[in-house]
């Protein structure tokens, strides 16, 4: 054999092995995602589709402002190949960590991402806001287009794929909000006031025109006293409110004692349904989705006030008697 023939007979064995690993090539390695919540994770796995394998390390009823991250959260962290956070002091507990992991550039607050002047300022510290921007859907929007391009950073192959996925979700994000506006508006405007356990829903208030009363402030971390159950009581039986909400991921006992304030005062509350604040349902429902959680939410508060609202919400996909 020449030396010519024998270049050209591994040039074609080349070639062939070439040909035979082009599929695996053309499906690259999914991006391994890491967020914090669960809506940053339902974010991410709508606009990263297949291409992304999404981990969310705080599960259904878990409280964002309390949680401290887990040896097993610390490896998935480290190995992620991005990590999306929420921000605005929300992860309170996990904030060294994560501010660190931002700067190393493997990791983004993309709740940050809501332009300053559209976050409403937190009462008692300057220079620091209302964290739970994703209770208005049109703030969320700002987060989807972050995550979109946090994800286009990391795989701009494709940036395409990432901008149709997230052009087909904002679409149904608007049809959300538009429903939350129709649902809502059918409360009489003297029932729109929404009592609930920690201030979650100051973005939802003003969003649709409801007064918002957390019995406990925008973090979960400060108790409520005696006398602040003693004047929300008052209040109730003031100005007839006849539903409060209790709250997914915070514990019912303060609602429980507001009722029962109330009632030594002759003024009937109830406990108007339960409400995804911080946490969403449980996952494989649809109450597990950011959508879902949304339209739980609307329509139950709807429903309690007093306003009109399909029993299965937007879509007839709500479970029943929840
Ligand atoms: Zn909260």
């Amino acid at each position: 054999m020449t030396r010519l023939s024998r270049r050209r007979l591994l040039g074609q064995a080349a070639s062939a092995l070439a040909l035979a690993a082009t599929p695996l090539r053309a499906a690259p390695p999914a991006l391994d995602i890491v967020a914090t919540t669960g809506m940053i994770a339902d974010a991410a796995r709508n606009i990263g589709g297949d291409l992304v394998n999404v981990r969310a390390l705080m599960g259904s009823g878990v409280d964002p402002h309390s949680y401290r991250q887990t040896r097993s959260d610390i490896v998935a962290l480290t190995r992620a190949d991005h990590v999306l956070w929420h921000g605005l002091y929300l992860e309170a507990q996990m904030e060294d960590m994560l501010l660190k992991l931002s700067r190393r550039g493997t990791a983004t607050p993309v709740g940050e991402a809501v332009p300053r002047a559209q976050r409403i300022a937190h009462d008692e510290y300057e220079g620091r806001f209302d964290p739970h921007v994703w209770m208005a859907p049109a703030l969320w929007v700002h987060v989807l287009r972050a995550v979109r391009d946090a994800l286009t950073t990391l795989a701009p192959a494709h940036a395409d794929t990432f901008a149709a996925n997230t052009d087909a979700y904002l679409a149904r994000i608007t049809q959300l909000d538009i429903y939350a506006q129709e649902v809502l508006s059918t409360v009489p405007p003297a029932s729109r006031v929404l009592m609930t356990a920690h201030d979650a829903f100051g973005y939802f208030g003003r969003a649709y025109g409801f007064e918002v009363i957390g019995v406990q402030g925008i973090s979960t971390e400060s108790e409520a006293g005696l006398n602040r159950i003693r004047t929300l009581s008052t209040l109730l039986a003031e100005r007839d409110i006849r539903a409060v909400f209790v709250e997914t991921s915070v514990s019912d006992r303060n609602m429980r004692a507001l009722a029962e304030g109330a009632a030594a005062q002759n003024h009937e509350v109830r406990i108007g349904g339960s409400l995804y604040s911080d946490a969403m349902g449980k996952p494989g429902s649809y109450e597990g989705t950011y959508i879902g959680m949304i339209d739980h939410n609307v329509t139950t508060i709807a429903a309690a006030l007093g306003g009109q609202a399909p029993e299965r919400g937007m879509d007839g996909l709500l479970q029943a008697g929840l």
